[in-house]
């Protein structure tokens, strides 16, 4: 058991011995002259598991999400996002620093597909007044309304109402590995529904860096020449890529555990075990600040993300005795 349970997010987890062995050993290249075959295992796996052609490599999943939408959507284009987005919100406007488009958003208090709203926001084509539609952008599960999954019925009618205007749909799936594994729902399935997507390495499954942007061969290829451009290209980065191939191997059907470490912790704090999908609890306090100090000085560190929004996230470095441990502790402090 650790002194101190880390609850602030999913990336704080640190390589395995196993992991570490494995990036170790990896075989290695210049990637950027194409030449890793480690990378190149990690991008066809991934492609595969997502029934797409290709896979790209990235440091982050922020690259990887401004690849994905640049392939579609251009300058003065417009991509529709639900209103806590993480493209739209946690990415330091990078997708129109670096590429130009513009997003209007609709709200949705699970993060999810609210159809009507995009039908109504939808303008792909108003004249020279009017910024022009080009795409159209999920988040599954979604970090800031708590990690819940979207439902794949509603993306696939997303994904019908997309071909009839002739949109193009961006999935960003830092996180579709908790969704997969909370629903049962194909991976294949969540990649069906998209034109491109973004997925993490770094969060739940843990590995210390690397996301992969999938799509199809030509928008791999561009975005290819474009993590170059933005100074993206890595040399033996097969040493990363390892790790990733070693969290797919052993790290994804365990975020179960993941997941029923959250509902514990969510019953610990008031928040109906039910609500919870995935690792992500967020719950609202009077004081948030002041929770997540007091938690702190009782060795559960948490993280605010409003001024009354308070965040739990569970991963492979929390323990189920670590989890145990933090629910006696917010209990006792969310009953101040
Ligand atoms: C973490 C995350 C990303 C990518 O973040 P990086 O820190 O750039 O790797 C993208 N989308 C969502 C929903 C995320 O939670």
């Amino acid at each position: 058991m650790s002194d101190v349970v880390d609850l602030r997010s999913d990336t704080l987890t640190r390589p395995t011995e196993a992991m570490r062995k494995a990036m170790a050993t990896a075989d290695v290249g210049d990637d950027v002259y194409d030449e890793d075959p480690t990378v190149h295992a990690l991008e066809e796996r991934t492609a595969e598991l997502f029934g797409h052609e290709a896979a790209l490599f990235t440091p982050t999943g922020s690259m990887a999400n401004v690849l994905a939408v640049r392939t579609v959507a251009g300058v003065g284009q417009e991509v529709l996002c639900e209103a806590r987005a993480h493209i739209a919100r946690a990415e330091l406007g990078a997708h129109a620093a670096y590429t130009g488009i513009t997003m209007r958003t609709w709200s949705d208090p699970d993060g999810g597909v609210d159809l009507t709203a995009i039908k109504q926001l939808f303008a792909p084509d108003m004249g020279p007044f009017f910024v022009p539609t080009a795409a159209i952008a999920v988040e599954n599960t979604h970090n800031f309304a708590g990690g819940s999954v979207v439902p794949i019925e509603d993306l696939t009618a997303l994904r019908e109402y997309a071909d009839s205007v002739g949109a193009a749909v961006h999935l960003d799936g830092a996180r579709i590995w908790n969704a997969h594994v909370a629903t049962g729902v194909a991976l294949a399935d969540y990649g069906r529904i998209a034109d491109v997507m973004a997925v993490c390495l770094s969060k739940g499954l843990g590995a210390p860096i690397g996301s992969l942007v999938v799509g199809s061969s030509a928008a791999i290829e561009e975005s290819r020449i474009w993590r170059k451009r933005m100074g993206g290209g890595m040399r033996q980065v097969g040493i990363l890529a390892a790790a990733g191939l070693h969290a797919l191997d052993h790290h994804v059907e365990r975020l179960a555990d993941d997941h029923a470490n959250a509902r514990l912790l969510a019953e610990a704090v008031g928040v109906d075990p039910s609500t919870v999908h995935t690792n992500i609890v967020v719950f609202e306090q009077v004081d948030a600040a002041g929770f997540v100090e007091a938690a702190g000085e009782r060795g559960v560190r948490v993280a605010a993300v409003g001024p009354t929004t308070v965040r739990l996230v569970t991963h492979l470095d929390v323990s189920r005795d670590d989890a145990q441990l933090a629910a006696s502790v917010l209990s006792a402090v969310a009953a101040h």
